[in-house]
């Protein structure tokens, strides 16, 4: 398939540790021979990770890597969120994923939230159209949402408050992801909505994230996963497979991109390009190669 008029991105969370930034940054090395579009870096609940976020994304936007930091108020002052993204702007950030966050665990109503459009408005405010600006989107909608239409019509307003395109949360039922992009048309969205992709790499950690995040996993799909066991092995090989399968459905029903969380790894998004056949800058090196 050709998948020229596609765009393919890559997220990553920042390191905890010296170490852990070492053997990231030779992860980003790998991951970056792939081609992404860009990459982007998660933010820790809160502002959390404030200071490894911008570490990580600025080492590698000095290393000429397109690279977008997440970011959400999280409880931090105006202030404190301008000068973060004027210095992203002085390293050389052309894109933001805004968002509201969520509260780290424990500070459940410690803290007022302050939604993404809001964020949207303020970078829009004070950098102008400096940067691309990516906002989440929910296909299965936001486990807090009053609504299905109400959540369709927040999304509109991160869209009116100067975002340029969103990334979904992961989901498993690319219908829900086709009802969705059919829905934001109907309320006048028309622009790109990239689906999140998810590796399936361990059946505990998928089913207490998608319980938290509210992404449905399908009875049939928790019943396989489940009967894996302590089968790892098996259960990714089955994973990259249904991924796999996936991705090609919604690329070929007119999805106009993925963005591949890689929880850090270079496997799951290499092993998936490569099936997808949309290793290009690879396959180029290759082909100069031989
Ligand atoms: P919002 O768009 O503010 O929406 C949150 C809820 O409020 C929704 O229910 C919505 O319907 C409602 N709402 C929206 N706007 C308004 C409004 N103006 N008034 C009233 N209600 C409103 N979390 C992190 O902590 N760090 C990350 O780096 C991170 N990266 C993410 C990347 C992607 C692609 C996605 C999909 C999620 C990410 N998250 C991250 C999770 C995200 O922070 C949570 O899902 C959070 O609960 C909502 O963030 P949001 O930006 O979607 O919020």
């Amino acid at each position: 398939m050709d998948y020229s008029d596609k765009q393919f991105s890559i997220e990553i969370f920042p390191p905890r540790s010296p170490e852990g930034k070492t053997k990231l940054t030779d992860t980003v090395n790998q991951l970056n021979t792939l081609g992404p579009a860009f990459f982007s870096c998660t933010y820790g609940a809160g502002g959390t990770t404030r200071e490894t976020t911008k570490d990580m994304v600025s080492s590698m936007l000095a290393a000429g890597i397109d690279t977008a930091p997440h970011l959400s108020f999280g409880g931090d002052g105006e202030n404190t969120i301008l000068t973060l993204i004027n210095e992203y702007k002085d390293a050389g950030a052309k894109r933001i994923v805004a968002l509201r966050g969520d509260l780290p665990s424990g500070m459940n109503g410690e803290r007022e939230l302050i939604h993404a459009d809001a964020l949207v408005r303020f970078i829009r405010e004070h950098t102008g159209d400096h940067f691309q600006i990516e906002v989440a989107a929910y296909p299965e909608i936001h486990p807090e949402a009053e609504s299905y239409d109400a959540d369709i019509q927040f999304l509109k307003g991160k869209f009116e408050a100067g975002a340029d395109s969103a990334i979904t949360q992961y989901f498993f039922d690319p219908d829900a992801y086709f009802y969705f992009l059919d829905a934001c048309q109907a309320k006048g969205i028309t622009q790109p909505i990239y689906p999140g992709i998810m590796p399936i790499l361990n059946y505990a950690n998928i089913a207490r994230f998608s319980a938290n995040c509210g992404a449905d996993i399908p009875r049939w799909l928790d019943k396989k996963l489940s009967a894996y066991g302590d089968d790892n092995a098996s259960l990714q090989a089955f994973g990259v497979d249904f991924i796999t399968q996936m991705c090609e459905h919604l690329l070929a029903g007119g999805a106009p991109g993925l963005h591949c969380y890689s929880m850090n790894s270079v496997d799951p998004v290499s092993t998936l390009w490569h099936n997808l056949g949309i290793n290009t800058a690879c396959a180029s090196a290759d082909s100069t190669a031989a």
